[in-house]
């Protein structure tokens, strides 16, 4: 196959099921602060201003939360732990529930 200069070929890989992180589009501002902050480097920036940037490495996110931490809009983006990551502690003296981060 024969790709052009101005082409752009993605292939994310998907063994991962669902996405490391959810985005709110009605938040989110495109600015891509979290695609610069991401240690491993699995966004693309968004393709249009103002969308939000698109996931192309789920599997290599470390559910570190940089993204999430230095986002300017609270609620824009979020972690979305794989479901054994979801344990929760009970505290038995008060009743409190603690997850891991
Ligand atoms: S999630 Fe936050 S940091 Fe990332 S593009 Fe949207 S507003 Fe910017
Ligand atoms: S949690 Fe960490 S590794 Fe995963 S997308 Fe956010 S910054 Fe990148």
């Amino acid at each position: 196959m024969q790709i052009k200069n101005s082409q752009v070929l993605r292939t994310p890989n998907s063994p991962t099921p669902g996405r490391p992180v959810l985005f709110n589009p009605d938040i989110c501002t495109g600015c891509n602060i979290c695609v610069h902050f991401c240690m491993e480097d699995i966004f693309l920036p968004a393709p249009k201003k103002g969308e939000v940037p698109q996931i192309l490495y789920p599997e290599e996110c470390w559910y570190c939360g940089n993204c999430v931490d230095d986002c300017p809009e609270p609620g824009a983006i979020a972690l979305n732990h794989p479901l054994m990551q979801r344990v929760r502690w009970k505290r038995k003296a008060t009743g409190e529930h603690f997850r891991v981060r």
